[in-house]
């Protein structure tokens, strides 16, 4: 049984290492120099490769429902993927439930698979880029471009690219130039299979107002609430980052792929910022007024001080009309009372996303509704699909990375033990 995987990433490696298991001869197709250079860059190099705290509700399709979504990780979830690596040899460390290589690098978990591969005499070809995806009969034909430094042969259909199974693992558009690839795309629509229109996914937004300039490197724990047509879509909590021309932080790539998708539609989109998201109503209305109490008559930026980054206080100032040295008193009340109301409510329009070159994955992809829970092509028998190339992306947190392993572990052993020939 020849098995050809195309894409020699995360969700690649992990199909060719299920195939091989199932007894099926695998060879990985590759186009960059070496397989894996995305996982290299995952987690900040430590390589965030699953999470404990887990539910199917953390991963966001446009073509598939949460209960479809179980089927697969129950299939193979968190703890086959502990199995999995343990076998391999991974000691695992684990931050409050965020799981890493105990030596934080993702070199490490690259490493494995890749030695891993080679014992398991999987055949890599990397520079190696398939350009062409055809089936006659019950037969795969491959065409490929490989690279030789600046040498390029191109190679065409021959006895020995033709396989009687395919795993497609190209991945998505995320990621720096050079490394991620729209080429998986191209190739499933070849054989008739509908892409969901990706976008940028777990990646910052770009927003209107001018004055972001002036936050550059401000970071703050603040609560946000993405409003799309002013709608609330998403809450959520963490550090925010603010730049000079928008937001980020792992908050803002959390709701992001709403946001992108949003736009692609011409839609009205917002983000509601609380900077001081510890206190209820009740908590802020008394800290206000003690404040008044104790401190008026200062000037605002000293009665301000300490609630907030000053940087942001001078913003707010500027927006509520009061000046710096202003005293704070009855008469003034209204404009220290917005401060108060700014901190605790800022809206920005968000006009974009960054690139895909900015992104860690893609929302949109293969239509999980033309696929089997065993990943299999239900337009074309034989062709299965695995990671991120699909309609599937995950929250940030080690999320994308168990997609990898789930769908890659699945189309794997399934292009092998479902196999008729
Ligand atoms: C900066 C960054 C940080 C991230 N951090 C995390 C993290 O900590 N935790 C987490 O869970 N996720 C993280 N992710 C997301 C995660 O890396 C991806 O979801 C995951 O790598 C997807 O695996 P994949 O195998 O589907 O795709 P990829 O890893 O992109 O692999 C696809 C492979 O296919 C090859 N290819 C494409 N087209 C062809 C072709 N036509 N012929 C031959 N080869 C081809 C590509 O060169 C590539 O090597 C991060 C992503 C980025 C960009």
């Amino acid at each position: 049984m020849e098995i050809a995987v195309i894409g020699g990433g995360a969700a690649g490696m992990t199909a060719a290492l299920a195939a091989r298991k199932c007894g099926g001869a695998v060879t990985i197709y590759e186009k960059n120099d070496r397989v894996g250079k995305k996982l290299l860059m995952t987690g900040n190099g430590k390589c965030n490769f699953t999470n404990l705290d887990f539910s199917c509700s953390y991963f966001r399709s446009d073509s598939c429902q949460d209960k479809e979504k179980q089927v697969f990780f129950d299939s193979f979830g968190v703890d086959d993927t502990l199995r999995f690596f343990e076998e391999l040899g991974l000691l695992v460390k684990n931050k409050n439930g965020y799981l890493y290589p105990f030596c934080e690098q993702a070199s490490a978990v690259l490493d494995l698979l890749r030695f891993a591969c080679d014992r398991a005499g999987i055949k890599t070809l990397v520079r190696t880029e398939v350009k062409k995806l055809c089936k006659k009969g019950n037969k795969f034909f491959i065409e490929a471009k490989q690279t030789n430094g600046d040498k390029v042969d191109l190679v065409r259909i021959k006895e020995e690219a033709v396989f009687d199974r395919v795993v497609l693992a190209c991945g998505s558009k995320a990621g720096p130039k050079g490394i991620a690839s729209g080429s998986g795309y191209l190739l499933a629509a070849s054989l008739g299979h509908h892409v969901i229109t990706p976008v940028p996914a777990l990646v910052q937004l770009r927003c209107k107002e001018v004055f972001f300039k002036q936050l550059a490197g401000v970071r703050s724990t603040c609560a946000l609430t993405l409003y799309l047509d002013e709608k609330e879509i998403q809450k959520e909590r963490g550090e925010l980052q603010l730049t000079d021309y928008g937001i980020s932080g792992i908050p803002v790539f959390q709701f992001s792929r709403y946001a992108a998708k949003a736009l692609s539609e011409k839609r009205n989109v917002k983000v509601s910022i609380d900077f001081l998201p510890d206190f209820s109503k009740e908590e802020y209305s008394g800290i206000i007024h003690n404040r008044f109490e104790r401190k008026k008559g200062e000037p605002a930026e000293e009665f301000f001080l300490g609630i907030a980054n000053k940087k942001l206080l001078q913003l707010f100032f500027k927006l509520a009309d009061l000046k710096p040295g202003e005293e704070i008193g009855e008469s003034n009340r209204k404009k220290w009372e917005k401060v108060f109301s700014l901190l605790r409510k800022f809206d920005t329009q968000v006009t974009a996303c960054n690139p895909f070159e900015n992104a860690q994955v893609c929302a949109g992809g293969v239509s999980m509704g033309e696929v089997t829970k065993t990943l299999e092509s239900t337009l074309v028998s034989g062709l299965f699909f695995a990671g991120e190339l699909l309609d599937i992306d995950g929250r940030c947190g080690g999320y994308n990375l168990q997609w990898a392993w789930t769908s890659g572990h699945i189309a794997g052993e399934n292009a092998v033990k479902g196999a008729d020939v």
